[in-house]
């Protein structure tokens, strides 16, 4: 621990952005980053739990207190080197992540949590800005002449190649769109993940070994029988992007789009000036239906796009202010937040359901008919409000109601066995194997199992599905770090008990 009475010297102080009028002027990050002083105050405000929920409470195990003692102790690479034997890709996490190791945070029972995003972030950042993170392949001894397959190069995909590259395996990662990275590229906007971060963990991966393939759709232009003949393992990380959709009266109408059609047209357009642009919030009355961060992702869009006016539905009710009896510490608390693009200036309504699209006589859309509803929390459904529908005026609706499973269409089509699939639409597990599919050599990780989630949780599956897949190959235990627990660090830090075998890569 490095300083002993940290937590109760120095308040939590976090990231600053620069303001709403100057950020929607271009796609760019906006945020200003803590000075090395007030990060190394956060670091001290850590109490080294004896058991550390925080480290419990982030999917990979990321070993925090640890992290915190080395960057108070002004060791700041020991520090990176301990948040990257867990994370594969810290800046991205640091950046993206909505943090559940801080809803965990002791320190945040009765005070506000540690600042573990921003420390993440900045030793992401300074790990590149001083080649930390510089490629390291493995040697040429180390190679096991086993080849593996990765569908998909989203943040489980990439996670996977490279947790099975530095473990001596051959590994090849198919892609169907035209760039690397799944979400994070097309997805996540270019304001919250530069991609140029993206880009430089695909250069790092691939100068490391991994070999890339995009624009080939597997199902389609190369079969799943032949990659599993070709290969001795195949990873489906495959995401789950089928959109739910809202049929109600006139949903043919023009300009209503799906979110993510919508997000990949902007973060195109960005990227390759090239492109011509399908979609556009310009001077538009933007309606986007639905409450999450895809919603959020929509609204910061348009803003930039130079919208109008963004509104903002959701058919749950307002989450309450602070954590009730539903959602105890350390539990993650699903309270009321405003995301960075909601205080952009987005007009929120919560409990309506949407009945109809109204729309012009060219058929295009002119706004929605909806009813308030009063939800019954015991019961979990909830009654329309009486009296007549109302109306909300929009010219563009982006419809973010979440995801219902994987697109598995194509990889079906070419099996002779099928592939097992659960109910929620995604790819089935057998059991007492959480990444191992019914097809003898066919894995899976990330979305394409767990259902739509977090990039953090995708990480941690891609690690963990690879050590799955080592052990498979190598018929015996994976020598991969496994996901660390709170039972791997017992004694509290201190000067004389460093942790010096953490695992780097
Ligand atoms: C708009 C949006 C914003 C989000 N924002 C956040 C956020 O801020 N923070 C956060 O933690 N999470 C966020 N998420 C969730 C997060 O991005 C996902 O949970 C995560 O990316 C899942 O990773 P994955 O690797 O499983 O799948 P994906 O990232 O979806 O990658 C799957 C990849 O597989 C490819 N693919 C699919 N089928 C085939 C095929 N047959 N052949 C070849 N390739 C194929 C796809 O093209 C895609 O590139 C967001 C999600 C969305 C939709
Ligand atoms: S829960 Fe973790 S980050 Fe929070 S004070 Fe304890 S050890 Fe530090």
């Amino acid at each position: 621990m490095g300083k002993t009475t940290g937590f109760l010297e120095y308040s939590r102080e976090e990231q600053t952005y620069l303001p709403p009028k100057v950020r929607i002027k271009n796609f760019n990050e906006f945020v200003k980053p803590l000075t090395a002083k007030a990060l190394t105050k956060q670091a001290a405000r850590c109490m080294d739990c004896g058991t550390p929920f925080c480290h419990i409470g982030c999917p990979l195990g990321n070993i925090i207190p640890d992290f915190n003692h080395y960057l108070y102790t002004g060791n700041t690479l020991r520090a990176y080197e301990i948040l990257r034997a867990t994370n594969n890709f810290p800046s991205i996490t640091g950046r993206v992540c909505p943090a559940p190791c801080e809803s965990s945070c002791v320190l945040a029972i009765n005070k506000p949590a540690v600042a573990i995003k921003n420390i993440e972030y900045a030793l992401g950042d300074v790990a590149r800005e001083n080649k930390w993170d510089a490629a390291s392949p493995p040697g040429l001894e180390a190679r096991t002449g086993k080849k593996v397959a990765i569908v998909g190069s989203g943040p489980a995909g990439l996670a996977a190649a490279d947790q099975l590259n530095q473990a001596g395996h051959s590994v090849k990662v198919f892609e169907k769109s035209d760039r690397i990275g799944g979400l994070l590229m097309y997805g996540i906007p270019n304001f919250k993940l530069n991609k140029k971060l993206v880009e430089h963990e695909i250069a790092r991966l691939s100068n490391e070994g991994v070999a890339f393939q995009v624009g080939t759709t597997i199902g389609r232009d190369l079969s799943l029988a032949s990659l599993r003949k070709e290969y001795d393992a195949v990873i489906l990380a495959i995401g789950a992007s089928i959109p739910r959709d809202l049929k109600i009266e006139n949903r043919s109408a023009g300009n209503i789009l799906f979110a993510m059609d919508f997000l990949t047209d902007a973060t195109k357009s960005i990227l390759d000036n090239r492109y011509n642009r399908k979609y556009s919030a310009a001077g538009k009355n933007v309606l986007v239906i639905g409450g999450g961060d895809t919603g959020s992702d929509c609204i910061g869009t348009s803003f930039r796009q130079q919208a109008k006016r963004v509104t903002q539905i959701e058919l749950l009710p307002k989450p309450p202010a602070t954590r009730d009896e539903t959602m105890p510490w350390p539990h993650y608390d699903h309270i009321f937040r405003v995301s960075s693009s909601q205080a952009e200036g987005a007009k929120r309504v919560f409990s309506i359901l949407t009945k109809k699209f109204v729309a012009t006589k060219e058929h295009t859309v002119q706004g929605i008919h909806y009813k308030p509803i009063v939800w019954d929390h015991k019961k979990k459904n909830f009654t329309e409000q009486p009296g007549t529908a109302r109306t909300i005026q929009a010219d563009l609706v982006l419809l973010a109601m979440g995801f219902t499973g994987s697109d598995l269409a194509v990889l079906e089509c070419n099996t002779t066995k099928k592939l097992a699939v659960t109910r929620q639409g995604t790819i089935a597990t057998e059991q007492n194997h959480p990444y191992r599919t019914n097809l003898s050599n066919v894995f899976v990780a990330g979305d394409a199992r767990r259902g739509q989630s977090l990039v953090v949780w995708a990480i941690s599956e891609g690690r963990e599905c690879a050590r799955a897949v080592d052990s498979f190959l190598c018929a015996k235990p994976s020598a991969l770090a496994a996901k660390s627990s709170a039972s791997s660090r017992m004694a509290p830090l201190n000067a004389n008990s460093v942790h010096e075998n953490y695992e780097i890569r």
